[in-house]
């Protein structure tokens, strides 16, 4: 039988599925040597289980025990052993890091007795009855279920009765009275008692972790970094070593490299007589790690050796949590850290440079997501005049909105449609909704490594902690600066977490250096290097070509300096708006051929310039243009208002204006009910008389003006909404005639390649008749991820999807990234049948999936030959289908 227990030293980070992250590096250091605490890991498997059947999983508490008698017999003492107790820690550690969304209890073992031993062993009353108050609180709340903010009250009431700061100043005899007032607290609320036993605290601090999975917190976090909603969490047991023992001990928290950076050297907060959590959640200032230097030299040069050891073993960044016991250090905790987009790219780089791993690793480990946030634009240096506060830079970029003092307040705003900043003294889990919804998060406390900057950083949202020139009212909803200024809740500031300011008003923005990069090529900083230097690599492996979707030719030239290879899809219906509408309105509206002809040769030479614009900015490369997509009633005005004015006129005994009155009963006679799966697409050509022809003579004639005038026009012509390859048949006769016809006309060749969308459920499933006709298959997958799912897209994301995102019926919105089971699987029947019908088939997508990271990774798989996507997504498609060909 798979055990459900693992030893520290029976695993390591290969089994982190089973292990979690944080389980897995411990069995890692521990097989590297370094000092970590002795335990066990009880598995995400026996999590699942619990989860399933919620019981507890056979025989896994026997397992428990022996392994804690492991311990026992190596620290030669038992769990909440009366006279010496060994305590234990339980924490949660799934297989992605979740960073304080799940529960955690320490000091099990303590209770009514071995709080008296740990005191004489520890030589501490204080330190004793500190550690069974906490672990009473923890235990309180995470288990039993009381509310957190209840203990809180007791502790405050407690400390403004003796008039103590904070609670390094209560005494011992004062939490003595503390844990009675708690245990009180939890029989009045629960009906049942704080348990003495040890072994039933570990028993149900264990499950209550496994419960925490399915906590509102954690749910929220996986939703939004979309890890899977069946994972589990792994439990790891670990006997506690304490930092808060006096001024020789202490907690810290620490990166190999700077995570908002990128650059070297040794980063991190250190708290003297402290517990990691304290570090962590911000409530007292920490120190700069260096400081550890003067307090502690040797623990100080033992961590960077072994800071160094992680470094060259995960050949990454690490991350680190420590804690010092009176002059001992030991490593609770490590990982490959979580860092900024920027500092991504310039570790990947210099580990590259300094030879740790490879330039194609490098490329594995930074993506598109990434990058995309680099091309934002940052605030403007030169124009935002002396800032309001200084913090540290927790979590880069630019950031506008009004000031909120809570979560609530934040998320009532951002439902509104308003920006908004959230500010808080620090943060702690419960927070998280407002830092969803929040544009940046503003602390006056904490350093880089405290939960507001963890968190955000995660988020890639903007960050600045530590503020500490700000007090923070959040009672009176407003915070005063150093110099006295008040802000008000409301007021709008501005967040730069790349330089550590907070502005009054809103801040002018600049573009990225990135950005600059992507346009002229100029470098002007390391990170730009290290960008530029991700996308040649990526450039040179990847197979998948990257073309845009673009109908201007400012936007064809845009996406070919971002290093388009093409164009994937021009949408002609943009250029039947503005002022062409009138022309569109009376091609509709004619009642007879000459009309309808008289229009569509108005609308001819309009459409010709358009096609010569955009082929001369892609001269030389493909341009795929679209015939006609949408529903014809899109071009007309709204129903309703004409019928206003209409029914006005007549009510006011007049006759109505002739053209309203026509529009109007064009618009009825129009009507749909479901226009998305009407008279649209290649339907529209077959029913229209002349559009088709219009279209394609536009196109033929704007390549024989690109010819005469030298160019390398390559056009390609593309037929929206298939189902049938009858009705492609129909339209591609009538292509290739006006193609002859101007061929004739003008003595040059202006044959091109003819092809469909495959964008309905049909088209994908008789893709091998359908490329008898077609020369080439574009995925419309917006379309035919709304025909697969039987999802409008034009209405779900409002009507039902957050649901469904809550319900974990799906991680991301199918329209965002591709769903691969079902919409996957009818890419992969067309691109076979397809292919097999006519060898060497041209294939790819054009729909809003082209430019997702997740997407660019199924297409490469998929056999596509290239991703179209809007002009700015073209780098991060480069990115990505470079790294898919790794
Ligand atoms: C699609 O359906 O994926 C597509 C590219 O076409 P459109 O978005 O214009 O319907
Ligand atoms: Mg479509």
């Amino acid at each position: 039988m798979v055990p459900y227990v693992y030893d520290f030293s029976a695993g390591g980070r290969e089994l982190a599925d089973l292990l979690g992250g944080k389980g897995a590096n411990l069995a890692e250091m521990t097989r590297l040597g370094l000092p970590v605490p002795p335990g066990f890991i009880v598995s995400t498997e026996a999590c699942r289980e619990f989860l399933r059947t919620g019981t507890e999983p056979e025989g896994l508490f026997q397992e428990v025990s022996r392994h804690l008698s492991a311990i026992e017999a190596g620290a030669g003492r038992r769990l909440g052993q009366p006279d010496d107790p060994l305590l234990v820690s339980v924490r949660s550690g799934a297989r992605f890091s979740m960073p304080g969304m799940m529960e955690t209890v320490l000091d099990i073992g303590l209770n009514d007795d071995s709080v008296t031993g740990l005191a004489k062993v520890s030589g501490s009353e204080r330190f004793a009855w500190d550690s069974y108050r906490r672990l009473v609180q923890m235990f309180g709340s995470t288990v039993m279920g009381v509310d957190g903010e209840l203990f809180d009250r007791l502790l405050t009431e407690l400390k403004e009765r003796r008039g103590a700061p904070d609670d390094v100043h209560l005494e011992a005899a004062d939490l003595t009275d503390l844990v009675e007032a708690y245990k009180r607290l939890i029989h009045e609320r629960t009906g049942d008692h704080f348990p003495q036993s040890p072994a039933e605290q570990l028993r149900r601090a264990v499950l209550a972790v496994f419960r925490s999975w399915n906590g509102e917190r954690a749910r929220l976090y996986r939703r939004r970094e979309h890890i899977p909603d069946d994972l589990g969490t792994a439990v790891t047991v670990q006997r506690m070593v304490y930092g808060n023992l006096g001024t020789d001990s202490g907690s810290g928290v620490a990166f190999t490299r700077d995570p908002a950076t990128g650059l070297p050297g040794l980063y991190g907060d250190y708290l003297p007589n402290a517990q990691g959590e304290d570090v962590v959640a911000g409530i007292r200032n920490t120190v700069p790690l260096a400081e550890l230097e003067q307090l502690d030299p040797e623990s100080y040069h033992r961590l960077r050796d072994h800071m160094d050891t992680l470094e060259r073993h995960y050949r990454d960044l690490c991350d680190i949590e420590f804690t010092i016991e009176r002059g001992t250090l030991w490593m609770l905790q490590t990982r490959v850290g979580k860092r900024t987009a920027e500092a991504a790219f310039v570790i990947a780089a210099q580990l590259a440079d300094e030879k740790l791993i490879t330039e194609r690793e490098g490329l594995a480990r930074v993506g598109g997501d990434g990058l995309a946030r680099l091309m934002f634009p940052r605030f403007d240096a030169a124009a935002t005049g002396a800032p309001l506060a200084r913090g540290i830079a927790a979590s880069p970029g630019a950031a506008v909105g009004a000031v909120v003092f809570d979560s609530a307040e934040a998320a009532r705003r951002a439902a509104a449609g308003e920006k908004v900043v959230l500010v808080r003294q620090e943060t702690t889990p419960d927070d998280l909704p407002g830092m969803v919804a929040a544009q940046a998060v503003l602390t006056s406390r904490g350093g880089k490594t405290s939960h507001a900057a963890v968190v955000a950083r995660g988020m890639g949202k903007v960050c600045v902690c530590g503020a500490e020139e700000l007090a923070v009212d959040t009672a009176a909803r407003r915070f005063t600066t150093r110099t006295g200024t008040v802000v008000e809740e409301g007021t709008v500031i501005s967040v730069d977490g790349s330089a550590g300011a907070v502005y009054a008003g809103a801040a002018p923005l600049v573009d990225s250096e990135v950005m600059r990069y992507l346009e002229t090529g100029e470098r002007s900083t390391g990170a730009v290097d290290a960008v530029a230097s991700a996308l040649r690599l990526a450039d040179e492996v990847r197979r998948l070509e990257v073309r845009a979707n673009a109908d201007t030719p400012e936007d064809a030239a845009r996406a070919r300096r971002f290093g388009a290879q093409g164009i994937g899809l021009c949408r002609t219906e943009h250029m039947f708006l503005g002022e062409r509408r009138a022309l569109v309105e009376e091609m509709i509206l004619a009642g007879d051929d000459v009309a309808r002809d008289r229009a569509l040769g108005a609308l001819l030479p309009l459409q010709r310039q358009d096609f010569a614009g955009i082929l001369a900015a892609m001269d030389g490369l493909p341009v795929t243009i679209r015939l006609l997509d949408p529903p014809l009633h899109e071009f007309l005005p709204d129903a309703t208002e004409l019928a206003v004015r209409v029914g006005a006129a007549e009510a006011r005994g007049e006759r109505p204006d002739p053209h309203d009155a026509a529009v109007l009963a064009a618009v009825r006679r129009m009507h749909e009910e479901n226009p998305m799966l009407g008279l649209r697409g290649v339907r529209l050509g077959l029913v229209v008389p002349g559009l088709v022809a219009m279209q394609v003579r536009a196109i033929a004639e704007a390549v024989v003006e690109r010819r005469r005038a030298g160019g390398t026009p390559e056009a390609e012509i593309m037929v929206p909404l298939v189902g049938d390859v009858r009705e492609l048949r129909l339209v591609r006769d009538e292509v290739e005639r006006v193609l002859a016809a101007v061929s004739e006309e003008s003595g040059i060749d202006v044959r091109c390649p003819v092809g469909t969308m495959i964008e309905l459920p049909r088209a994908a499933l008789t893709a091998g008749r359908i490329a008898e006709v077609a020369e080439f298959f574009s995925f419309g997958t917006n379309d035919l991820t709304q025909t697969t799912w039987g999802f409008s897209r034009d209405d779900v994301e409002a009507a039902f999807f957050s649901a469904y995102l809550d319900k974990g019926v799906f991680a991301t919105s199918p329209f965002e990234t591709l769903d691969r089971e079902g919409v996957g699987r009818l890419v992969g029947i067309a691109v076979a049948e397809g292919r097999a019908a006519r060898p060497g088939l041209k294939i790819g997508v054009c729909g809003e999936h082209g430019g997702d990271p997740d997407s660019v990774h199924f297409f490469h798989g998929a056999g596509l030959d290239y991703v179209s996507c809007s002009p700015f997504r073209v780098p991060v498609a480069r990115l990505e289908a470079g790294r898919a060909a790794l």
